[in-house]
């Protein structure tokens, strides 16, 4: 992406109805929706950096319809579909608003295949997921080795589930052409990390470095950061998760690859898998690494780590290209539930917060800014209760034993799923 001049960021003493924290899929909706609803509302989104260089400019870009999977009973089967009806309202409202904006995202319904390398990984996980698909009545393909070849150009996966509906993207893209195309009654300031927040007394703020701004209500739309806030953080578990992306791949190299034009691929195990793509740039890009990160911090040693494995992961895959060129590197936080579910709701008085995307936040992120905005206002909307069909974040024991707990499944799940790198 070429660089981005960002809007000017808070100085000086303001007084707005709504102050939305965090400029990414989740704030952004939040203030289209609350600008749609109360036209002469002020709002303000307060963004720490610059909008795109989060994890919702920073991601793989899949936009997913379908939830994730468990073992099917009654009850799980009704919880998927309201996770689906919830899906498309996202996507329903991310597709009108790239066409009425024409928000130039590389947007399209390319589906997805969800692949396993071993035979193992597909018995357990792809099958489950199978007699999940069945019971929403959803369409799939189920894929094998020599079928995946074809059409992915590598021979490295056993068996995939192609499910049409997902889209894939450009996801900076899509999240700057987004805030770019705010209603007029939202004012959005970049660089403007909020460093105090006052949720309650006669006059509640959040102040940045050379800024103050007072509000009616706040929404906190910061995902893995809302433990900043002293929000959630007894319910979400911050993970780091690394990409890169190689150099646009040659004709020849293209013709060695003898594939469709662009795909997309998720890892059937979510913690030891990668997830992959051909852009339609020609690029290969890879997610591997799932890390715990409870203090939201890294080092270039990691960095570095992360980096290496994702050159020999991809060689791997596709040793008739030769030597891969990685052309871009880069990270970012998310939070996950343990039982999978949303941190949402009012947290304070006049204070409401959205969290725990679970890793699929182009869509669902999208659809928790919107749906924040009518529990805000108080009206009914029965998106919230499908929105919510799973419960809510459940509590996580105290650290240092919810590290423990937390690094050793992880660990265990990636020594598990190894064969799926
Ligand atoms: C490498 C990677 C790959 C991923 N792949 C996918 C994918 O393919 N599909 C998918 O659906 N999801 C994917 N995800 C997850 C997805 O990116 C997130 O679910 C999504 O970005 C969540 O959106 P959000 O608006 O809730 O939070 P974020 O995108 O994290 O936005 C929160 C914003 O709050 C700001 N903020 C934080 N603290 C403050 C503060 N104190 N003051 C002001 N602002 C603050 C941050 O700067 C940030 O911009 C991926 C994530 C990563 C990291």
């Amino acid at each position: 992406m070429p660089a981005r001049k960002p809007q000017p960021s808070l100085e000086g003493e303001h007084v707005f109805d709504w102050v939305i924290v965090g400029a990414g899929y989740a704030g952004l909706a939040a203030a289209r929706a609350l600008a749609a609803k109360q036209s002469s509302a002020s709002i303000a989104v307060i963004e720490a950096g610059e909008v795109g260089e989060n994890a919702s400019g920073r991601n793989s870009g899949f936009a997913i319809d379908l939830p994730h999977a468990s073992a099917v009973t009654a009850k799980s089967v009704e919880e998927g579909r309201a996770a689906i009806r919830v899906g498309r309202y996202a996507l329903d409202e991310l597709n009108r608003l790239i066409d009425e904006h024409d928000i130039d995202c590389d947007w399209e319904r390319r589906g997805r295949f969800h692949a396993a390398v071993t035979p193992e990984v597909a018995e357990s996980a792809l099958k489950t997921y199978a007699s999940n698909l069945e019971a929403w009545k959803e369409p799939y393909e189920w894929l094998t080795r020599a079928e995946l070849e074809a059409r992915l150009g590598t021979s490295y996966y056993g068996d995939a589930i192609f499910t049409p509906g997902t889209y894939l993207l450009n996801p900076a893209a899509l999240v700057r052409g987004l805030a770019d195309s705010l209603p007029s009654s939202v004012r959005l300031f970049e660089r403007s990390p909020v460093i105090e927040a006052e949720f309650s007394g006669p006059s509640p703020y959040v102040k940045t470095a050379s800024g103050r701004a007072r509000f009616g209500k706040l929404i906190l739309a910061v995902n893995a950061f809302s433990q900043s806030f002293g929000v959630y953080k007894e319910r979400q578990i911050p993970v780091l998760l690394f990409a890169s992306l190689t150099r646009p791949l040659s004709d020849e190299q293209m013709a060695k690859m003898g594939c469709e034009s662009s795909w997309g691929v998720t890892p059937a195990h979510g913690v030891a898998g990668s997830t992959l793509r051909l852009t339609r740039d020609r690029r290969l890009m890879i997610r591997q690494g799932f890390e715990y990160s409870p203090t939201l911090r890294t080092n270039d040693a990691r960095r570095e780590a992360a980096r290496d494995m994702h050159q020999r992961l991809l060689e791997r895959r596709f040793p008739q290209l030769g030597a891969l060129d990685l052309e871009h590197f880069w990270m970012g936080w998310l939070a996950v539930s343990q039982n999978h579910a949303p941190a949402f709701g009012q947290v304070n008085e006049n204070v409401y917060a959205t969290s725990c995307c679970n890793g699929s936040g182009i869509v669902r992120h999208t659809a928790s800014g919107m749906l924040i905005t009518d529990l805000a206002l108080g009206r009914e909307n029965p998106l919230i209760d499908d929105f919510l069909a799973q419960g809510t974040a459940n509590y996580l024991p105290p650290r240092p034993l919810r590290d423990i707990g937390v690094r050793l499944t992880i660990s265990w799940d990636t020594w598990r799923g190894r064969g799926e790198q």
